[in-house]
């Protein structure tokens, strides 16, 4: 029962598309790439409004109602792991303050 299982990883370069960031910023970069050339979309976080790969969404969205030209339109947004998890704006960035309650009367200017 010691370390055999040998299935550690530590090279660089060895993201594969679907896996969750790493942590530091070089490690980061590498992954985002091999995200990218994998063709993986990036969704905009609906709280912090940081884009995220489908693997760092919650599953959970927000839903919120803007005024179009058209009348009142749903929007929905998905939320990241670290909105939901954290709950914490100062975690993600300065804008993470909305609260699906206050965008409720966003209204779209011309
Ligand atoms: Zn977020």
């Amino acid at each position: 029962m010691r370390s055999s299982r040998g299935a550690l990883i530590l090279e660089q370069s060895d993201y594969k598309p679907g896996d969750l960031p790493p942590d530091g910023y070089l490690p980061w970069h590498e992954w985002a790439e091999v995200q990218r050339k994998a063709g993986i979309k990036q969704v905009q976080c609906g709280k912090c409004g940081v884009w995220n790969t489908p693997q760092e969404l919650s599953g959970e969205s927000i839903r919120w109602i803007a005024q179009s030209r058209n009348g009142p339109v749903e929007q929905t947004a998905p939320v990241c792991f670290k909105c939901v998890s954290a709950n914490e704006p100062s975690l993600c960035e300065d804008n993470a303050t909305i609260e699906p309650e206050q965008v409720v009367s966003t209204q779209l200017s011309e």
